[in-house]
């Protein structure tokens, strides 16, 4: 039988209510035992790093679920990490940059209903993402949410409320799952594993603002953000527009990149990516030395590799170089 390490950090899954609003409280092991399905499809352990709302999850806390999987990395086929729902697609793609070409899954899973709520998705959820830990097409890291496989990189919360929060942006879901069954698309055989182990990293710059640009915006706020940043993405308009009604965006734009901060550019429309190409509003920032174009990647993603790269290093052409490296299928060509 396989054996699968349970992450428990909380979220609404593992919450209830006292009065005071919805809190985690449950601990990883309560929450398996309200599934008692998943006991027949594997060996289960359990660790409880923490247990919050996802709402005050930070980068400190990504390391620890790092360093949880590094230290117990030979005992275990796969790792599930439960995990609320507000900043998995953070968390997500945080841990796809620290452990790289994961031959074993780690999957995060959550709910938008407490186990204990009469209507709640987490039973399924629960027990699906402990049976695509332990398939053994599974590999990196994903999101199991609403009968559905994610990447990783391309999680995005998209939903309040409904059962199927979270979309995969830009990029096909891994899997469908019905009821326990695995529905993969496109695969003609699984890749054979060979025993290596990942690569991991221990270091991000965590100061990395994300400003979004909305009409009228004071482009004073560059140089307001400068001294506590060593990067920003910034949501542009559309395909790819900055606005061009003076130079003042141009020039605070450039002098952000000039002092040595990185500046990603991404598109503030969730789906299709940019191309700054397009539009005369676009083309100065295309070619322009240290900015980053961020494609079709997540916001999300665009944070976590943001703060992995810069991590390694901050020479600007290597900084570009680890940026655009595809990584856990987080961005197309
Ligand atoms: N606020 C909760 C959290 O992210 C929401 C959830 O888990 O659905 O922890």
């Amino acid at each position: 039988m396989k054996r699968i390490l349970i992450i428990a950090t909380g979220g609404t899954i593992a919450s209830t209510q006292d009065g005071h609003g919805l809190a985690p409280s449950a601990t990883g092991r309560e929450l398996a035992a309200q599934v008692p399905l998943i006991a027949d499809l594997c060996d289960l352990d359990f660790v409880q790093p923490m247990n919050i709302d996802s709402t005050s999850m930070r980068p400190a806390d990504w390391m620890r679920m790092r360093d949880l999987l590094v230290e117990r990395w030979d005992a275990y086929d796969g790792f599930v990490v439960l995990h609320g729902t507000d900043t998995m697609a953070y968390t997500a793609a945080a841990l796809s940059y620290l452990v790289q070409g994961s031959e074993k899954p780690i999957v995060l899973t959550g709910s938008q209903q407490p186990m204990a709520s009469p209507f709640t998705d987490a039973k399924l959820n629960l027990y699906q993402s402990v049976l695509y830990a332990c398939d053994d097409e599974s590999r990196d890291v994903s999101v199991v949410f609403g009968g559905k496989a994610i990447c990783g990189t391309r999680a995005h919360k998209q939903r309040t409320m409904s059962f199927n929060a979270f979309d995969s942006t830009n990029y096909p879901p891994l899997a469908v799952i019905r009821n326990d069954k695995i529905v993969r698309a496109g695969r003609l055989a699984p890749e054979p594993r060979t025993g290596a182990r990942p690569r991991v990293y221990d270091a991000l710059d965590t100061r990395v603002v994300v400003l979004k640009l909305t009409p009228g915006l004071d482009p004073t706020v560059f140089s307001l953000l400068a001294p506590h940043c060593d990067a920003m993405v910034l949501e542009v308009f559309g395909i790819g527009g900055i606005p061009a009604y003076d130079s003042s965006y141009q020039d605070a734009i450039f002098a952000w990149v000039d002092s040595g901060r990185t500046l990603v550019i991404t598109t503030q429309v969730p789906e299709e990516g940019l191309d700054l190409g397009v539009y005369e509003v676009g083309r100065p920032y295309a070619d322009h030395p240290g900015i980053l174009r961020g494609g079709d990647m997540t916001t999300e993603a665009l944070v976590a590799k943001t703060m992995w790269a810069l991590g390694q290093t901050h020479d600007p052409a290597r900084v570009a170089e680890l940026f655009y490296q595809p990584v856990n299928h987080d961005r197309s060509a």
